[in-house]
Order: structure tokens, then C-alpha cells, then sequence
């Protein structure tokens, strides 16, 4: 385990955060703030860790309870007043000493490691289905033939229907821009996001160097992610596990090249105020934050309105790390209040750019009947060129 927990003087700045020119403290931690004890906090979750180190306190049900009511959106580390300690990486770490011992991930989220274990997906869904959603589209097949480009489509866009959009939207802006891109259809495993976030570090590990041998071998110049989850562990996981040979972008990342060279010309205005939410696996985990909302600001009659807690400083959706399989009514509180910040700004339209926010926010807003739409960056850019 990381020793950098160490430094940790319980000093609770990970909990919130505050704005200029004001004196009250916003919470940034979703557990905390949910459940008002430090042990869910950053902070608690290093001190845990060091008493599973100095052996004074051993894995259990009750720690792998507070340990798994966590998105590890991290927010604690960017806040950390220690800044070397990364709290979220100590949490995941913990959760892996309780998978070791058995009591993680919790219940519900077992079957998303079993699934990924069988059928390369979370989902439960046979391998067979993968790429159903690009029937008749005549796409290349990059196992194939060699491209430019390789769309990696992970396995919410490729499988669940609500879903499928962020696919069908994607394909048709690389199309759109020209490009010159395939899919790897039943050859596409998951990226394994879903287990590294449960603490499955085994599992994980042998599906990153299958994937890595898999999209070192394509060849293609680059890969081009529409899930915020896949694009943090193809970018920034990967490359601790095996050595990669490819380069990831992001689609914001994408779409903004698109639009700065030309290739995409968007014309039609929208009339819409919209407000951005940063995912926490392209914000804090990438540092992609200016891409999405040049790409918004490119739009005609798009006017981005900014929540109160956005960039680093974001909100979670509420849906990360197996919380929304684990804890659903956690997640929807967490949505809830990232919900009505959206709805203080006046937006008609809550953006983001990752299939996990999007569902869990959508699922809040109609759980809330709250009057703001909620649609995926590639929605826009695609209503704008239409
Ligand atoms: S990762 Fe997020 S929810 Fe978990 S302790 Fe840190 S701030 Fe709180
Ligand atoms: S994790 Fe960082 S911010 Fe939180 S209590 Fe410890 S030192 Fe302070």
C-alpha cells in the first residue's frame, strides 16, 4: 500500500472546497457529505488504510461497507491540503485488500465481475450481441483491415440500449469529419474500468494485457473513446500495466480537433443554454476540461452556463466505482444535488460527455421531475450540424 497516507494530518480539506470572496464551505465528497463521519472521507479512508498496514484493524463487512460507498470520483485528492497522499488511490487500494480477503466488491457488483469475466462485459450480456447496434452500417472491421483511427465503443454504449446513441452519434461524426475509422464488433473486450474501480485487481490486470496486446497490435495512429471510464484506464491505467503503443482521445478532445481544423462545420443554431458537468474519468482522472466546453461554445446559439462546482472542483454524477449497481439510492442523492445545481443555472440542457453520467443523471431527473433535458456532447454537435 501507498505510504503516502501517512501524511495525512486529518486536516479534512478533501471534504469540500471553497469559492472566492466567500467564507462557507461546499462539500465536494459525496460520502461525507451523505454521511457525516470522517471514515468516509478521504482523509478516513487513509486512516484505515494504515490500520490494515499496522494490523489494528482487519478487513470486514463493516469496513468494506464504508469503503464501497464511494465513487472515488476524486475529489478528495485534488483537494488534499497533502496533495501527495491521493486519498481516491489509497480507497482503491483498501478495496482491494477487502476483495483479497473476501469481503468486497460488495453483493450486487459481484455479478458485474463475473460477467466480465465470462462475456467480457459487464452486462451479463453474451459475446455475440457486441456491435448489434452497427448492424448495416457497413463499418470497417479495424481486427481486419488496418485504419486510422480505431473507435473503441465500450461496453454501456455497445449494450445498452438507452445508450446506444453515444455509439450511433459517434460513428456519425467520424464520418461526418471524414475520417478514416473501424470497430473491433465481438473482438472489443471491456476495458475493465468496472472491476479496477471494484478492487478486482486480478481480474483487471489480465484483461488490461489482453486488451493492450490486442490495440498494439491494430496499428491504428490512434483510438478515439466515447466513455469517460474507458478513456481513463486505456490512458492513464494501461501504460502502469503493460507498455502501449497506441495514443487515446477523448471524443470532447476529438470533436474540438474536428471543429478547429474545419471538418466539421456546425451551422444551425440551437437557441439553448446549457450548463457542462465534468465526468469525474475525463476531468479530475484526464485533466480534459477546456475541450468540451470549446466544443460547446463552437456551437450556434449554445450559451454554457457554468454550475457553481465545476471543473476540478465538480460534483460527482453519483453513478461511479459500482455505486449505482451497490448503492442506487446513494447514487440518486448524489445526482440529486448535482441535479438542482444544474437547475440554479437556468440551462434547458444538463451536458456531459460519458454513457455512466448520463444515465444516472437521466435517471435523477425523472426521478425528481425536474424540468431540464439531459443529453451527451455528441447529441449537440450532431443537432448542429443537422
Ligand atoms: S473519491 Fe469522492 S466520494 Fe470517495 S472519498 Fe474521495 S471525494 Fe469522497
Ligand atoms: S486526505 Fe488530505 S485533505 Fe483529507 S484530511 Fe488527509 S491531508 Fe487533509
Amino acid at each position: 500500500m501507498d505510504m503516502l497516507m501517512y501524511t495525512c494530518p486529518r486536516c479534512k480539506t478533501c471534504t469540500g472546497t471553497m469559492h472566492p470572496g466567500e467564507e462557507t464551505v461546499e462539500s465536494v465528497c459525496p460520502a461525507f457529505e451523505r454521511y457525516r463521519y470522517f471514515t468516509y472521507a478521504g482523509g478516513g479512508k487513509c486512516y484505515t488504510a494504515q490500520g490494515l498496514l499496522e494490523g489494528a484493524l482487519q478487513p470486514d463487512a463493516d469496513m468494506a461497507e464504508v469503503i464501497y460507498r464511494c465513487t472515488l470520483c476524486k475529489a478528495c485528492s485534488e483537494q488534499c491540503a497533502a496533495h501527495s497522499a491521493e486519498p481516491s488511490e489509497i480507497a482503491r487500494q483498501v478495496r482491494r485488500e477487502l476483495v483479497a480477503a473476501g469481503f468486497g466488491p460488495p453483493e450486487p457488483a459481484r455479478g458485474l465481475v463475473q460477467s466480465v469475466q465470462r462475456n467480457d462485459n459487464p452486462y451479463g450480456a453474451p459475446r455475440r450481441m457486441r456491435g448489434r447496434w452497427a448492424r448495416g452500417l457497413g463499418l470497417k472491421d479495424a481486427s481486419k483491415e488496418k485504419v486510422k483511427t480505431l473507435y473503441f465503443v465500450g461496453c454501456t454504449a455497445d449494450l445498452v440500449p438507452a445508450r446506444n446513441h453515444f455509439a450511433a452519434n459517434t460513428v456519425k461524426l467520424l464520418q461526418a469529419a471524414g475520417e478514416d475509422f473501424g470497430v473491433l464488433g465481438e473482438n472489443e473486450f471491456c476495458c475493465g474500468a468496472t472491476v479496477f474501480n471494484l478492487g478486482c485487481a486480478e481480474v483487471f490486470e489480465e484483461l488490461a494485457r489482453r486488451n493492450v496486446e490486442k490495440l498494439n497490435s491494430l496499428e491504428a495512429e490512434r483510438i478515439v473513446t466515447s466513455c469517460a471510464g474507458c478513456h481513463s484506464v486505456l490512458a492513464h491505467v494501461y501504460p502502469e500495466v503493460a507498455r502501449v503503443e497506441y495514443r487515446v482521445i477523448s471524443t470532447p478532445e476529438y470533436l474540438e480537433e474536428m471543429l478547429r481544423e474545419g471538418r466539421l462545420k456546425p451551422g444551425r443554431e440551437l437557441g439553448l443554454k446549457v450548463t457542462y458537468h465534468d465526468p469525474c474519468h475525463l476531468g479530475r482522472y484526464g485533466g480534459i476540461y477546456d475541450a468540451p466546453r470549446r466544443v460547446l461554445q463552437a456551437l450556434p446559439g449554445v450559451e454554457l452556463r457554468e454550475m457553481r462546482r465545476t471543473r476540478e472542483k465538480s460534483w460527482c454524477c453519483g453513478a461511479g466505482a459500482g455505486v449505482k449497481t451497490s448503492y442506487p439510492e446513494f447514487a440518486l442523492w448524489i445526482g440529486e444535488q448535482r441535479v438542482r445545481e444544474a437547475l440554479e443555472t437556468g440551462a434547458d440542457v444538463l451536458v456531459s460527455a460519458c454513457p455512466f453520467c448520463e444515465g444516472n443523471l437521466s435517471d435523477t431527473v425523472a426521478a425528481m421531475g425536474a424540468d431540464i433535458g439531459v443529453m451527451d456532447l455528441t447529441d449537440l454537435v450532431l443537432e448542429s450540424l443537422e
